[in-house]
């Protein structure tokens, strides 16, 4: 049973390793579990007439490599460096010892002696699942699982004599040979679905960061801004118009020219150097984003117009100033910008639709430009939509 158990789990982060090319690193768990395989491979093997000899040394010295391969394989999994000095303290020693030790009329002490190498192994997974994991509950008891798993091998030598354990022929129709299989097994399945659910969230968590930032710029994409105002608007309070926020639409100007100038890649070079800008000069708690293209949105929660529209005008000639040292031919950059602010219960896609116009209107006049056009009036009695031209 065990075997199956420990052969399950082996191929199922094989499996997540092969399918998910950014958690390769889990294929570490695969090995583990295959050498963990081991262990009650040999009582089979042994009970079947093989040669105790050998499987009585190989058997244990799998178990200890594949237990301890758990700690590296976490640390790796969290991208930090194993404790490979760690594993090496437990693995040579013990390897040494089960393959040197004289077999036959195990007393408690030797039994202590093997069970001790498990049990360091056991420490040093709590120890990495403590440093490496991120500090979630669920990590805490993978911890708490390592722990009593070390502990319930240090106390397995003293159950052996009581729970009439003989000879290692008969282990596996000893109670002891069940009790301790079952215990382990119990304790290691334990340890590796929270481990493979740790796995499995770690990769939504990834699938879902990664839907909602755009690749070429690492700004957050339309999703992910929908989502930002979603969060920083209150419905109740939007609704009476309590809500303030100013937003802009971005749009380089002339952006094909450039393109046709240094090239796709010195585009996207272009690209990433504005969002670069434009995530540094937005405030504190605005939201850079990239709609697609040679466009961006910038969301000001807190600010009016009057609070926004100096922002807009920094970052208008931040692009204006923008060099890269790659590209010493870059043309001369620049920005314009539609601006608006939130009117009372409006969808973001409302507003933008407004900033869009007012983006269209700073294209029409020249380029190089911010607009304003009001969403609300500064005293909420005015009709919305009085349009405010700003050059610069
Ligand atoms: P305007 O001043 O009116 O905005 O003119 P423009 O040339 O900036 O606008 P237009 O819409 O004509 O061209 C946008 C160009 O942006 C065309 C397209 O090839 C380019 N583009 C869109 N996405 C990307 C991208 O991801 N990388 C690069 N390098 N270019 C892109
Ligand atoms: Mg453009
Ligand atoms: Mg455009």
């Amino acid at each position: 049973m065990n075997m199956l158990t420990a052969l399950l789990f082996g191929i199922s982060f094989v499996v997540i390793a092969c399918l998910n090319p950014g958690a390769r690193r889990i294929g570490w768990m695969a090995v583990s579990y295959g050498f963990g395989v081991l262990e009650p491979a040999s009582h089979l093997i042994v009970a079947a007439g093989g040669d105790a000899q050998v499987m009585n040394r190989l058997g244990p010295s799998g178990f200890l490599i594949g237990l301890t391969l758990m700690a590296p394989a976490l640390s790796l999994f969290h991208q930090r460096r194993p404790m490979w000095l760690g594993c090496a303290l437990i693995v040579g020693p013990g390897v040494t010892y089960f393959t040197l030790r004289p077999l036959g009329g195990d007393g408690v002490e030797q039994r202590l002696v093997v069970q001790c190498f498990f049990a360091a192994s056991m420490i040093l997974c709590a120890a990495t699942a403590w440093r490496d994991a991120p500090r979630s509950a669920m990590n805490r008891v993978l911890v708490a699982v390592f722990l009593v798993t070390g502990l319930h091998f240090l106390a397995k030598p003293f159950l052996a004599a009581p729970l009439g354990f003989g000879s290692e022929r008969d282990y596996l129709g000893s109670i002891y040979g069940v009790v301790s299989q079952a215990s382990t097994g119990v304790l290691l399945v334990a340890a590796g679905l929270l481990i493979l659910i740790a796995v499995l969230q770690s990769l939504v968590k990834t699938h879902h960061d990664q839907a909602r930032i755009d690749p070429l710029t690492g700004l957050p994409n339309r999703r992910a801004l929908e989502e930002a105002f979603d969060r920083r608007v209150d419905p109740a309070q939007h609704r009476i118009g309590r809500v303030v926020m100013a937003i802009a639409i971005l749009d380089l100007d002339h952006f094909k020219s450039i393109n046709d100038r240094l090239g796709h890649d010195g585009g996207d070079a272009v690209l990433r150097r504005v969002a670069q800008c434009l995530d540094t000069v937005r405030p504190a708690l605005g939201v850079a984003a990239r709609l697609g293209g040679e466009e961006f949105v910038l969301l000001m929660p807190d600010q009016d117009l009057e609070a926004a529209h100096p922002v807009c005008e920094r970052i208008r000639v931040s692009v204006a100033a923008l060099t890269l040292p790659d590209l010493p031919d870059l043309p001369g950059l620049s920005v314009s910008i539609g601006l608006t602010d939130l009117a009372a219960g409006e969808t973001l896609t409302a507003a933008l639709r407004r900033a869009d116009r007012a983006l269209y209107e700073a294209k029409a006049a020249g380029r190089n430009r911010c607009i304003l056009v009001r969403g609300r009036s500064p005293t909420s009695t005015r009709p919305p939509l009085s349009a405010v031209g700003a050059r610069a």
